[in-house]
């Protein structure tokens, strides 16, 4: 999953950088409005942490054309202010949630996750995926408690999928959500069959995967 956080503090988006990195997400960093504004239209992402008080830009009006420029991100305002005026300001201008700083890196995942499950219409962090069961906060795939050794770009392969499932995921769309903002010319198609057949091969040997569909030509999809 692609983030990006926009956050002059420098400590401060090295720090969410780093933890967000090792929960899987794939993250690009800006500092300043103009940077964030430029990234935030080229590439696609499924989450912006966004400081309000950028040095060139204020965050409302970097939310306010992301929004009218039609990103489909959820976005997460950060604000060192505490005053309500910021946070329903935000709300109002289409933000999904906001946090006043100082925040800690747990609660920033559990409204990132909260999100997640409200977008995709999940209960929680655990769902059935055929026999297996998926938990997205341990990042495991178990069947009756046997754990299937899935590699991170396998899982996170999977987790989109189920997510977004019946609904056919081209293999650019998944490729980009995988490997974050990646060069036209480095793009390779096969990376995702490969993995796929290797998720095949693992969870095959211990259930029946019928529900992980090839869409010819187009890409994968999960019956659910
Ligand atoms: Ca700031």
């Amino acid at each position: 999953m692609n983030v990006l956080i926009v956050e002059d503090e420098k400590s401060l988006s090295h720090e969410m950088e780093e933890f967000l990195t090792h929960q899987g997400f794939n993250c690009d960093v800006a500092f300043t409005g103009k940077s964030a504004s430029e990234k935030v239209f080229v590439n696609s992402y499924d989450f912006v942490l966004l400081d309000i008080g950028l040095p060139d830009y204020s965050g409302f009006d970097l939310l306010r054309e992301a929004k009218d420029g039609g990103s489909d991100a959820a976005f997460i305002i950060l604000t060192a202010r505490s005053e309500l005026d910021d946070k329903i300001k935000g709300l109002d201008l289409g933000a999904d949630d906001y946090l006043a700083k100082p925040f800690s890196l747990l609660e920033l995942q559990s409204r990132m996750q909260a999100i997640l499950r409200r977008k995709h219409g999940l209960k929680n962090n655990v769902f059935d995926i055929g026999e297996f069961e998926m938990d997205i906060n341990n990042r495991t795939v178990t069947k009756n408690e046997v754990l299937i050794n899935l590699t991170k770009k396998e899982f996170d392969i999977l987790h989109y999928l189920a997510i977004n499932k019946n609904k056919v995921l081209t293999r650019m769309q998944l490729t980009e959500h995988i490997w974050g903002d990646i060069m036209e010319d480095d793009y390779d198609s096969n990376y995702i069959d490969v993995h796929i057949k290797n998720l095949r091969k693992k969870m095959g040997t211990q259930g029946d995967i019928e529900w992980l569909e090839t869409v010819r030509g187009i890409g994968y999809r999960v019956n659910l």
